[in-house]
Parts: structure tokens; C-alpha cells; sequence
């Protein structure tokens, strides 16, 4: 992007540059006699969105093999990205690293929000455990007092019975005293 910085020294020559070609690559500016290429040019690039690299930076491109070569042998193409892409598309493939790597934090906050709802769900499951045995007493109660009415209900008839018996005692008696 070709930039007027007063300050700006140009990455060739070292002298102060005003209007000039900044590299894409290495944002090193020149002066347009210093880089190679001419204001019509870099200034149609610019117009085509297109980003320019000064010589060195050309000529220090690393050559990778192909994606699927390098996979083929067993190496991370993901690795060498930033190397090999780093020259044309650098900025774009390090931001999308950064979302990447945003991502994975977000991704781990996730993970440990699932680790968290998996903690509760055998709280609940423990909870659920302890409760089921409370009932089971609770019932075994229950049922014991249901046991004891009962017998409770057997011995009320016996005491009705008895009563029954006696009063049919005392009348006698009573009719063998008169
Ligand atoms: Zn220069
Ligand atoms: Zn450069």
C-alpha cells in the first residue's frame, strides 16, 4: 500500500521516502526507483486488490512441496502455511490462524462447560441414589405401621368381642341373683 510517511526510510536505500511501495510481505517501504516496480504498476495492483513483494522477499520465498506432497510425508501443511503463504497471503492466513486459535479457546471453554454439566448430571445421579434409598426406608416404615394398625384392628375385635362376652356374663348374672 503505497503510504506518504515523512519518517518512513526506505528499506533499500535508507533514505527518507515519501510516496512509495510498501511490501506486502515484510512492510518494508521505497522508493519506487529502489523497488523494482513502477508507480503505473504497483498503482493498477493496488487498483486490483492485488499486494506486492519486494525482490528480497520474493527471492527468500521458501519452496514447500505441494499440500498433498507434504502430507504424503508425513508433514503438517498447517505448519508451513504461515511460510509458505506468508509472502502472498501472510495477513489473511494469520488472521484466519488467530480465529482458529480463538475457536479452539472458545472450544476448550466449551469443554470444560461439558466436563461442569457432566459433574452436576452424577450429583444428580448420586442425589437420585440417596433419595431412592430414603424412600425405600420410608416405605419399609410405612408398611411396618400398616402392620402394627392391623394388628391393632385384630386386637380392637378381641376387646369388642370380650366385651360382648361379658355383658352377656353380667346379664346372666344378673338374671341368677333375681
Ligand atoms: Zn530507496
Ligand atoms: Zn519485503
Amino acid at each position: 500500500m503505497a503510504t506518504a510517511f515523512a519518517s518512513s526510510r526506505c528499506a533499500k536505500c535508507k533514505e527518507v521516502v515519501g510516496y512509495g511501495p510498501e511490501c506486502f510481505s515484510c512492510s518494508g517501504k521505497f522508493h519506487f526507483g529502489c523497488s523494482g516496480i513502477t508507480e503505473r504498476v504497483f498503482e493498477r495492483l493496488e487498483q486490483n486488490k492485488k499486494n506486492w513483494s519486494c525482490s528480497s522477499c520474493r527471492e527468500n520465498k521458501p519452496k514447500l512441496a505441494p499440500i498433498s506432497k507434504q502430507l504424503s510425508q508425513g508433514k503438517d501443511p498447517i505448519q508451513n502455511i504461515d511460510v509458505d503463504c506468508g509472502l502472498v497471503m501472510g495477513k489473511a492466513v494469520k488472521l484466519i490462524l488467530a480465529k482458529i486459535s480463538s475457536l479452539e479457546t472458545q472450544f476448550a471453554a466449551f469443554q470444560s462447560l461439558q466436563t461442569n454439566i457432566k459433574q452436576v448430571v452424577n450429583d444428580i445421579a448420586e442425589l437420585k441414589t440417596i433419595l431412592d434409598s430414603r424412600i425405600d426406608e420410608v416405605t419399609n416404615k410405612v408398611s411396618d405401621i400398616d402392620s402394627r394398625v392391623s394388628l391393632l384392628e385384630v386386637a380392637k375385635k378381641d376387646v369388642t368381642d370380650l366385651k360382648a362376652t361379658v355383658t352377656e356374663l353380667l346379664e346372666r348374672d344378673d338374671l341368677i341373683s333375681k
